[in-house]
């Protein structure tokens, strides 16, 4: 039996008293298999995906990397994205695709098919994935792959967990020649401006990201920082310094704000003086962690929202939804007033064949909102509501409202999961808050 702990997703708006195992090795492991629950790594999807009032394996124990043949790294489920840059970058290899944050796990990664800045032409992690050990619910370890039960594997990727513990991840990794992203910066003066970028220009970088002003009155509505980037090349490298630096240690977030210290009138001066800093720069040099991983400066910056935490908004729309669409979400968020501090918008590329993974192409929008019951319920119904309408799909490892209905709506590929999870989990062993909820498993 593992110990009792109240454990939380990274908005931290929702808490869940259980049985945490953190397990070292598979015979550890083996020995609490007895009972319902689900897989969790680094706990940094938003909501309920890693949470179940039953058990929880923590598996950020298991973190050994095993082997690295021909570009392929085979490493155990809790090794995170962060530890593998660290050793594998001054070897001249980075990871083929990363979230924007490195202190995600290898288990987790998959289990969220996670996207990055180069989804457009690199594609979702799965791309990258040649094999898993999966421990299914009978106790067994599967070895499964694009070729060897392909099924499995592509219920898997992007399953949430919800097919089994992933124990190992074979992954190809990426040659590169720096730690450096060469980087340009422009700034569009409105939404349309915005939406016109990724429209000429977006193809042309191997990673690219908005992040966007939401806050912004009138037509600057939209407004953003764009930022495009290419793997800096070794004569890139600024005078003096390595090939592959490495980041100082995160700063901490040493207490928890007051609830609301976060008002909309915060999220208003944050937004234009983050539009303001970032003028428009050709070919920046900067190290990989400041380009993809801005927010991991501050550990623990969940902090900054208070005890009631924060949710995001994170959803894909098909590609003939455009200016009149998202103005009209965000729109929608004006006339709420509803504060709210961080906006993404990026363009996707090719779907992923996993049957429940997010990506799309289409542009995705990502923005992150304090908690404040009610009011923040009502507006995600209505959000959610246009999200479907529109033929989009919400990301569930982000999610805290989606309903069943909405997900068989936004999830085209359900009744093929659910074939899926029958047979390698017919009593649904597998279950997290997040798959109770939308109704991935039955209720208790
Ligand atoms: C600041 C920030 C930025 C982010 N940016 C992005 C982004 O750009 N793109 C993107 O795609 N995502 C992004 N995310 C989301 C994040 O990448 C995913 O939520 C990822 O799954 C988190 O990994 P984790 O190890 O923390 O897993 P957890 O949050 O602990 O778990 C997430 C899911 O994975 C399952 N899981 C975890 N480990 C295993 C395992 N060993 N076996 C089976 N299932 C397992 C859990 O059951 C759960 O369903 C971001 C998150 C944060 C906090």
């Amino acid at each position: 039996m593992g110990k009792q702990r109240e454990i939380a997703g990274w908005g931290h708006q929702v808490r869940v008293l259980t049985d945490v195992e953190r397990p070292e090795t598979v015979r550890g492991l083996s020995s609490s298999l007895g009972v319902q629950g689900i897989a969790r790594g680094l706990g940094r999807s938003y909501g309920d995906a890693a949470l179940a009032p039953g058990r929880v394996w923590q598996m950020t124990r298991m973190r050994r990397m095993l082997a690295f043949r021909d570009g392929v790294l085979t490493a155990e489920a809790g090794t995170s994205l962060g530890d593998i840059q660290r050793v594998f970058l001054p070897r001249g290899y980075t990871l083929p695709v990363t979230p924007g944050t490195q202190w995600v796990t290898l288990g987790g990664a998959v289990a969220s098919d996670v996207h990055g800045k180069n989804h457009h032409r690199a594609g979702a992690f799965s791309r990258y994935v040649e094999g898993i050990a999966l421990c299914t619910a009978d106790g067994e370890v599967r070895s499964i792959g694009p070729t060897r039960d392909p099924d499995l594997f592509w219920a898997t990727v992007g399953g949430m967990g919800l097919t089994g513990l992933i124990l190992e991840v074979s992954l190809r990794l990426q040659p590169v020649e720096t730690g450096y992203i060469s980087v340009d910066y422009f700034r569009t003066g409105g939404l349309e401006e915005t939406l016109g970028w990724f429209a000429e220009h977006d193809a042309a970088y191997p990673f690219s990201v908005a992040w966007l002003d939401c806050l912004a009155s009138g037509q600057a509505l939209g407004r953003a920082v764009m930022m495009g980037g290419r793997p800096a090349a070794a004569e890139e490298v600024p005078r003096g310094k390595m090939a592959y630096p490495m980041p100082r240690p995160a700063l901490r977030m040493p207490v928890r704000l007051p609830s609301g210290a976060l008002s909309r009138g915060v999220g208003i001066a944050f937004n234009a003086a983050y539009y303001g800093v970032h003028r428009p720069v050709l070919r920046k040099v900067e190290p990989w962690w400041k380009f993809f991983y801005p927010l991991d400066v501050v550990d623990d910056w969940h902090r900054l929202y208070g005890r009631q935490g924060f949710v995001q908004y994170q959803a894909i729309f098909p590609q003939d939804v455009g200016l009149r669409e998202i103005r009209g979400l965000l729109g929608r968020i004006q006339a709420a007033r509803h504060p709210n501090f961080l906006g993404v918008l990026k363009r996707l590329g090719e779907s992923s064949p996993g049957l429940l993974s997010f990506p799309a192409p289409g542009l995705t929008l990502a923005l992150d909102l304090p908690m404040q019951g009610e009011r923040t319920r009502s507006l995600f119904r209505d959000l959610y509501a246009q999200t479907a309408d529109l033929g989009g799909r919400v990301y569930l490892a982000k999610d805290s409202f989606l309903t069943p209905a909405l997900l068989q709506r936004m999830y085209p590929r359900l009744a093929e999961f659910r074939a899926v999870k029958e047979r390698v989990d017919p009593m649904g062993r597998w279950r997290s808050a997040l798959a109770e909820r939308v109704g991935l498993v039955e209720a208790p």
